[in-house]
């Protein structure tokens, strides 16, 4: 049998930085570095090679267009690789898995998003864990498993199902509403029931996603000239609506006319919960009845940066409307529950 071939894509983040001289400040440093931190990469019986992004960025200064970087190289190499492991900052990680994962459509291969909340080189690191861990699955996974995950403190998650849950527990991420794909014990112990099934057709990468997007977060209280300013941004195209419980709003007159305003410039608007757990129910109450006619969809148990990811692909491959408005609340890459 040919040797596993392993891609290790290093874009920056925690797991590579270290302390600026003279400060206390935490900077990425050369990916060859990395490498010397870990010589247990080399007892591995794959074949890894390393692609390393320049400049490195903490995960905080990534947008779409670092997004599409990731998913060209990915592409480009994507013949030549059996699996492909994404080194990144904790912060954005959710957002940059959930956008790849549209991304990267009929992926037939593992892409595995990993970091660490501490630098490699510090006492306690749990940068080893990850990337050694992350490598182990990457080239010994069951077939089925062909999607964007994360891997974190001993859990393997899909992508677009995660959140960065803490700022300093090595328990960084979670997936509230999906099970976990794998759990490194011991062990590895997969679980391919919670695979995502997708055709393996031959990779394709769309090659523009959009910034039309806003995030509008409710709050008791919120004034109509702050939720005018974000509906009526020139040029929006989506709108990702984090509303309470089952997906209710207040129900107002002012609030009614700017959705209706909305859907007449076909501005889609995605209705997700800003609960941690369970679905957006439209319908279920008073205050979220109205809301369909209105043309707005629900993201039913979607995460934000799911949500976030789906809405710039969705906006970047169609200009139809009602395309993007029907593909938004369709389960596309198991970012929500049927
Ligand atoms: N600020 C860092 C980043 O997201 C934090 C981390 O890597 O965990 O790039």
């Amino acid at each position: 049998m040919a040797q596993h071939r392993l891609l290790i894509l290093y874009t920056g983040g925690t797991i590579g930085m270290v302390q600026a001289a003279g400060d206390t400040s935490l900077i990425p440093f050369d990916f060859s570095n990395l490498i010397g931190q870990l010589p247990e990469i080399s007892r591995f019986r794959c074949i890894i090679d390393y692609h390393s992004f320049s400049p490195l960025l903490d995960s905080s200064d990534m947008d779409p267009q670092n997004w599409m970087q990731i998913a060209k190289v990915i592409k480009a190499r994507y013949d030549a690789y059996d699996s492909f492991i994404v080194l990144h900052g904790s912060d954005t990680m959710a957002y940059t898995a959930s956008a790849l994962s549209f991304m990267l459509e009929d992926l037939g291969k593992p892409v595995i998003l990993t970091g660490a909340q501490l630098p490699i080189g510090e006492i306690r690191t749990d940068a080893k864990e990850n990337l050694i861990t992350s490598i182990e699955i990457a080239s010994s996974a069951p077939p089925g498993l062909k999607e964007v995950c994360i891997y974190f403190d001993y859990q393997l998650m899909r992508g677009n199902r995660t959140h960065k849950k803490s700022v300093q527990r090595f328990e960084a991420f979670t997936s509230s509403n999906y099970p976990l794909l794998a759990e490194a014990r011991t062990s590895i112990q997969y679980y391919p029931q919670n695979f995502l099934e997708q055709e393996d057709k031959g990779l394709r990468v769309q090659e523009a996603l959009s910034s039309d997007i806003a995030l509008l977060k409710f709050f008791p209280g919120m004034k109509q000239e702050f939720v005018a300013s974000v509906l009526q941004t020139p040029g929006l195209r989506g709108v990702v609506l984090e509303s309470f419980g089952a997906g209710n709003l207040p129900v107002r007159p002012w609030l009614f006319e700017l959705f209706q305003e909305a859907k007449s410039k076909g501005i889609v608007i995605l209705n997700i919960t800003q609960c941690e757990e369970g679905t957006v129910e439209m319908g279920k109450y008073e205050t979220s009845r109205h809301l369909a006619g209105l043309g707005i969809v629900s993201g039913r148990d979607m995460t934000t940066e799911a949500a976030i990811g789906k809405l710039c692909w969705l906006c970047g491959k169609y200009s139809d409307v009602e395309e993007i408005r029907r593909m938004a609340g369709e389960n596309l890459r198991g970012e929500m529950t049927n």
